[in-house]
């Protein structure tokens, strides 16, 4: 088998949290002996660690694994980055697209790297404004560009399905730094995001 993808989890972890979904779902009003949820609090517990591997991941090392020498002082916008997130408030997903922008400064990342900066940061329990100025915060960190954008436009299931109930409302945060705190370098990401060249 040349190329095998596997899955490791904390059986300790997987244990404990399997118990407590166990009681949950019998807490909700379900039958948690009724077949078809037998195997379901192990599967929850599975899920929610995956979704919140972030808390093990580092994102420095992952933008310092591939950081190149390069004198390119050029605009390197990466958009529609699908994100997937919880919110903390509620653990309910929001999910949507993060577009970053850089102005390199003798350093640029692999390109991947942006999408897997954005789930370290987005497989944990995140608020939207934080979870923006967390990405911008570690390419500045790791790469000191002349500048560095960050949107992301999202849904979050919380509003949609309970609450307010709004079904297509879309939260827009963005955080700038450097060069992007003036107009025209500014208008020129969002002008770059917002148009439909695929
Ligand atoms: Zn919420």
């Amino acid at each position: 088998m040349a190329y095998k993808k596997t899955e490791h989890f904390d059986d300790e972890v997987t244990d404990a949290l399997k118990n407590n979904y166990d009681q949950i779902i019998s807490l909700l009003g379900e039958d948690n002996k009724r077949e078809g949820l037998l195997k379901t609090p192990e599967r929850i517990a599975k899920a929610m660690q995956f979704l919140t591997q972030g808390y093990q991941q580092d994102a420095h090392a992952i933008l310092n694994s591939a950081k190149f020498k390069e004198e390119i002082s050029e605009m390197i916008v990466v958009k529609d980055i699908e994100l997937f997130s919880m919110c903390e408030h509620h653990m309910v997903p929001f999910f949507g697209k993060a577009h970053i922008a850089y102005i390199p400064n003798g350093w640029i990342t692999g390109l991947s790297k942006l999408g897997r900066v954005v789930d370290v940061f987005s497989r944990r329990l995140q608020v939207q404004e934080r979870l923006t100025t967390e990405i911008l915060a570690a390419i500045k960190d790791t790469l000191n560009p002349l500048g560095v954008a960050v949107v992301i436009e999202a849904k979050h299931l919380c509003m949609m399905m309970r609450g307010v109930q709004k079904q297509n409302s879309v939260t827009t945060t963005s955080a700038f730094d450097g060069e992007f705190m003036k107009n025209p370098t500014r208008s020129e990401f969002l002008k770059l995001i917002s148009s439909n060249l695929h």
